[in-house]
């Protein structure tokens, strides 16, 4: 029989992966925390419309990444391929953003029909982060200044570096738009089909072109920077000044456009040159449009996602991860003879009450060689168990190559406490 295997671009993470995992997942969650923002949870299903209407419905993700299928009631269903969204929809239909504030952020999977490659897979995972009921550009550089916070908690700052651009709002965007628009048609046959095609339904991601003689025709196209209106050139500069002042360096790219139609003014990319074409670890913007298209009152509102799968690739690459974080319990606990396996597993029992914290693995499997299988697991401390002549039961403590003989188990409780105990 043919075994079944998981989907293309869908991955499994595996008992030795996890530990980075969650030594990403704490750190991240204790730097929103400390940046005061509270959790929300969706469902990774929404109707198939709430992408359409907010993402748009000609950019890459719609038009060909989406999984989407029909509901047994015939009703359209999409996997969700990002969380602003689906953040804004839970929002609204709660009543969380009408008049007030809120910050928020959400972690779990997205769905896209990409060609799957390093760093770029179909089911992958975002942690989130979405201000909503202000203006800016306070929040947005609070934004950026935590997305900072989690570079220098992981240790990896060096590694990456802030692109930032301001689209202006949606009307400067469409003079600049007309603007781009005739200036591209005057060198339409040198550029790349795919930039042709977008020249009519969405010409600004013509700015995110790759291809070679595209780049060459932007480098004298009109730039958006300067179609500004004054209000985004004054948030853009005062969101340049408090990162100055912060001492967060940025590069100003009036290229970065994102991929996705609802942003506006403050756009920013964290990328790093270590992950060869999927560079972008971070992304975000300002989208203060998208509540009100989304049929709720106009509501500014900022946010970014960062891509989980790359940023534990770049902290493999560079080997950041703590080796206490890929240790996955502290004590091995073996008998070190047949018939006592019960006096073991309760003998664990009360070594985990006795000292909160400590993880404890009991061996349940045969005892031939134990010692060396033991210290195979890669456990911090070792205890193998015997039964002494009075019926009672002592344990003999490997730590640090040091071995201490003949414990008896209150002897025993003592020295873990000190050990592992927190
Ligand atoms: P890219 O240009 O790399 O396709 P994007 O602009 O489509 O990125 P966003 O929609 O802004 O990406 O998502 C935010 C982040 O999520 C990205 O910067 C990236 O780190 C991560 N990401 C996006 N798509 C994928 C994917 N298919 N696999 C893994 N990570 C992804
Ligand atoms: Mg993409």
């Amino acid at each position: 029989m043919t075994k079944i295997k998981a989907i293309r671009g869908m991955n499994d993470i595996l008992p030795d992966q996890t530990p980075v995992w969650q030594y990403l997942e704490a750190t991240i969650k204790r730097v929103v925390s400390e940046y005061g923002y509270s959790e929300i949870r969706m469902p990774i299903v929404e109707q198939t419309d709430l992408f359409k209407r907010s993402i748009g419905e000609v950019t890459d993700i719609v038009e060909k990444e989406m999984y989407t299928f029909d509901d047994r009631n015939g009703e359209s269903l999409t996997l969700r391929p990002e969380g602003t969204a689906c953040c804004v929809r839970a929002g609204e239909e709660h009543g969380l953003l009408y008049n007030q504030t809120q910050r928020l952020w959400y972690t779990g999977p997205m769905f896209r029909y990409e060609k799957p490659q390093k760093g770029r897979y179909r089911q992958f995972h975002q942690v989130g982060v979405e201000a909503f009921g202000m203006a800016g550009p306070d929040v947005d550089a609070e934004l950026i200044l935590m997305t900072a916070a989690f570079w220098r908690e992981l240790g990896m700052s060096d590694a990456v570096t802030l692109q930032l651009n301001s689209l202006g709002s949606n009307q400067a965007r469409a003079a600049y738009r007309d603007a781009l628009v005739a200036y591209l048609q005057q060198h339409f046959d040198q550029l790349d089909e795919d930039s042709q095609r977008r020249l009519e339904s969405n010409p600004l991601r013509v700015l995110d072109s790759k291809d070679e003689g595209t780049r060459a025709i932007l480098e004298q196209a009109p730039v958006l920077t300067d179609h500004l209106d004054e209000e985004s050139a004054s948030d853009f500069k005062a969101l340049c000044d408090m990162l100055d002042a912060a001492g967060v360096r940025y590069e100003v790219n009036p290229y970065l456009v994102r991929g996705l139609d609802y942003y506006c003014k403050t756009v920013f990319e964290w990328v790093t040159d270590k992950l060869g074409a999927q560079g972008t670890v971070c992304a975000g913007g300002r989208y203060d449009g998208l509540v009100k298209q989304l049929g709720g009152k106009p509501t500014p509102a900022v946010g970014f996602a960062m891509g989980i799968e790359r940023l534990i690739l770049l902290l493999e690459t560079l080997e950041l991860v703590p080796a206490a974080a890929r240790q996955t319990f502290d004590l091995y606990l073996a008998a070190e003879h047949k018939g006592i396996q019960a006096e073991v597993v309760l003998l664990a029992e009360q070594l985990r009450r006795a000292v909160p914290g400590m993880r404890v693995r009991v061996h349940c499997a045969g005892l031939k060689n134990i010692a060396t299988k033991a210290r195979q697991t890669g456990a911090a401390a070792i205890v193998l168990v015997k039964r002494v002549e009075d019926d009672s039961i002592q344990g003999s403590l490997w730590h640090h190559d040091e071995t201490e003989y003949d414990v008896s188990p209150e002897q025993l409780i003592e020295r873990l406490r000190t050990l592992f105990g927190n």
